[in-house]
């Protein structure tokens, strides 16, 4: 390609809202182009790297047997009502309706769709284990986006789901998947460390997130140098949901009322056709002897109309004891849209849950203390069993719970995540299979990501200097770049395009800087550009010779034409 004829704007400043190097030199380079707030286009360069990236993933997926499809971005809000996360994702989720005013979304993942392909699919335990996956686009409306591709609201992520027969299957996909994904983050050219995303689940983890090391990362983690242990420092956050009530609880995903009432007894006495409408979650106190002493709270996301008065009856909760939370400043915290809480005796109160409900994530929960409600509370990391055991992070210098070395902290991206869903979806959903006995089981499921996208910024926080990126050779938009210093100069002109004909003939990836700009400005934006292999055709051309030179390296060397095209093929 000659630069003269590509479509490529650089920029000498550096654009005033980018504070990280990867989105600085991704808008510097003119590789991406930022259409609203997180939302980005690419230009030619930008789109060769991140086509590079999906090759790779592509070939790593494609070398464990999974297989790829291609899902639509738009789905149906009621396969999102039969899993429950239709009102359980909150304002993240990127809404929509047709003319007709179905609701829709625009999919932040897509585990809901290949359940349902699934359960339509597959009947057998002949027809597992199998894995599908699809490289797409995907919506979040982030909070806070920015960084660029870091943190955008359209992103293109890979996910994969593996279906199993049972937990060894499962185990075994998820193991593929793992060291799958370190061959794609190896090959893109990032140091990483898989993480445990689960606190504390030393050993039998449900989920691991490979985080590449980096100063600007969003992630933290804390690490032993010693051993492997690694885990995420994230945790569920606390916000005070519900001040003004000196009471306990939470909320979401199932309402039961202690011993009493299941949530399709509760949907029943609403009239809801579909438990899904109710989105609660209880946690009951106890007192210090054991005694059930408190009680719930309960809060409704999404539905703003359900009738509050009738829930509050279904559950049996005497009038007096209601309190009506701050519904504004609950939906602030926790997305929930309405709800009420009931007092419990006592005020340091152990919370425990009502049921182990694997594969929730971010709930809310809360403790009848100031500041002690939580959101995104996971089941797994932050509590297991019944009880909110312990929401410490690991610290700096705490010893590590493995080999008891003091433990280090660092900061990294999260670039992929590999999830044991178990039968969270499959169960919902109704995504059984017939196993060797003739019974029905449901299918066991693994969900995998990975944000190409954000890959592609990883890979700029990792490798660049201040005058520019320095692209590993696997994901470079180019091989190598040729700098015509004098395009007027007859011989430069002839020996540069010579070597441009060999290596494009060669099927070298190729960009021959024929622009008829000063040679500081070519230079500049050689480095800039990152291409890791240039070659200078300029004084020395009517002798023969060019200088070669690596990105990555400052030495120069005088070579003949022969010599460097030999080298660059
Ligand atoms: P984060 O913790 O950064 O919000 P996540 O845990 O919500 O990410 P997942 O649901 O695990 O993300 O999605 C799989 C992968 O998609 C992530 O590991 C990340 O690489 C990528 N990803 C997620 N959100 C974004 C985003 N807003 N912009 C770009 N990539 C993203
Ligand atoms: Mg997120
Ligand atoms: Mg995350
Ligand atoms: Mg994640």
């Amino acid at each position: 390609m000659r630069l003269s004829k590509m479509h490529i704007k650089t920029l000498r400043e550096v654009p005033n809202e980018a504070e990280i190097p990867s989105h600085i030199l991704l808008l510097r380079t003119g590789m991406i182009r930022k259409l609203v707030s997180g939302v980005y286009g690419f230009m030619p360069l930008g789109w060769r790297s991140v086509r590079k990236i999906e090759d790779i993933v592509r070939q790593e997926m494609d070398a464990t047997g999974a297989q790829e499809i291609h899902m639509s971005a738009v789905q149906p809000a009621e396969l999102w009502e039969e899993s429950g996360r239709w009102y359980a994702y909150g304002p993240e989720l990127w809404r929509l309706k047709d003319r007709n005013g179905r609701d829709f979304c625009l999919g932040p993942t897509h585990e809901e769709i290949f359940t349902d392909i699934v359960r339509n699919d597959i009947s057998s335990y002949r027809q597992l284990p199998m894995n599908l996956y699809q490289i797409q686009t995907k919506y979040r409306d982030e909070a806070r986006p920015r960084f660029g591709l870091m943190r955008s609201r359209e992103f293109i992520m890979k996910d994969a789901y593996s279906f199993d027969k049972d937990n060894a299957g499962l185990d075994q996909s998820y193991q593929e998947m793992y060291e799958a994904y370190d061959r794609i983050f190896k090959r893109c050219g990032l140091a990483c460390r898989p993480v445990e995303a689960d606190s504390g689940a030393i050993g039998g983890s449900n989920s691991h997130e490979f985080t590449a090391i980096s100063e600007v990362g969003e992630s933290e983690i804390a690490y032993c140098e010693k051993c492997s242990m690694a885990a995420t420092t994230e945790r569920a956050e606390c916000v005070d949901a519900a001040p003004q009530t000196d009471v306990c609880e939470l909320a979401m995903e199932e309402v039961h009322t202690p011993g009493t009432k299941t949530i399709e007894e509760v949907a029943g006495f609403l009239n809801l056709d579909k438990k899904q409408t109710i989105k609660a979650l209880l946690f009951v106190t106890y007192d210090e002897e054991g005694n059930e002493n408190g009680y719930v709270a309960a809060f409704v996301r999404g539905d703003r109309e359900l009738n509050m008065t009738k829930l509050i009856n279904a559950l049996d909760i005497p009038e007096h004891a209601i309190e009506f939370a701050d519904e504004e400043k609950m939906a602030a915290a926790t997305g929930c849209v309405g709800g009420f809480t009931g007092p419990c005796g006592l005020h340091d109160c152990t919370i425990v849950v009502d049921s182990e409900l694997p594969g929730l994530k971010n709930m809310c929960a809360g403790a009848c203390k100031e500041d002690h409600h939580l959101i995104n509370v996971n089941y797994g990391r932050d509590y297991k069993g019944d009880i909110i055991t312990d929401l410490k992070v690991l610290q700096e210098g705490d010893p590590c719970p493995i080999c008891g070395a003091p433990v280090k902290h660092a900061r990294g991206i999260e670039v992929g995540q590999v999830f044991k869903l178990g039968t969270k979806y499959s169960e919902s959903m109704g995504a059984m299979y017939v196993d060797e006995n003739q019974k029905e089981q449901p299918i066991v499921m693994g969900c995998y990501g990975i944000g190409v996208t954000r890959t592609l910024a990883a890979v700029v926080e990792q490798h660049h200097d201040d005058n520019g990126i320095i692209w590993p050779m696997s994901v470079a938009p180019y091989h190598v770049i040729i700098t015509l210093v004098k395009p007027d100069d007859e011989a430069q002109a002839t020996v540069a395009e010579k070597i441009y004909q060999s290596l494009a003939d060669a099927r070298v990836e190729v960009l021959l800087d024929d622009r008829k700009e000063r040679p500081g400005v070519k230079f500049k934006d050689a480095d800039l550009l990152g291409i890791p292999v240039r070659i200078t055709v300029g004084k020395l051309a009517g002798e023969g010779k060019v200088e070669y030179k690596l990105r990555r390296d400052a030495d120069k060397e005088e070579i003949t034409i022969e010599e460097a095209i030999s080298r660059a093929i």
